[in-house]
């Protein structure tokens, strides 16, 4: 991945980090878009625009299949059947 540098911003005392108009314009960020910080070292660290969570989604193996949700968890008709294998095991 190529980056080049685009602005230069402060640290402030509650330790938000301020990214002008002109910079999120350019990126097409929205005031309280989320964003993701990479760690890359002790100097650099990378911000990415979040992705969308998707409701449709297994939240065990992110398929897109049919699911049922169990208090708000996504569970889609084979990981319910790996659970249930999983049920039959007596635990110790
Ligand atoms: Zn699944």
């Amino acid at each position: 991945m190529k980056m080049k540098q685009i602005g230069t911003t402060t640290i402030d005392d509650f330790g938000r980090v301020l990214l002008q108009s002109e910079i999120r314009s350019m990126l097409g960020w929205q005031v309280g878009s989320q964003v993701d910080v990479y760690y890359a070292d002790g100097n650099t660290a990378l911000l990415q625009l979040a992705k969308e969570p998707r409701h449709d989604l297994c939240d065990i193996c992110d398929e897109a299949e049919r699911h049922i949700t169990i208090k708000g968890i996504n569970i889609c008709k084979g990981c319910t059947e790996n659970i249930l294998q999983l049920s039959s095991f007596k635990l110790v």
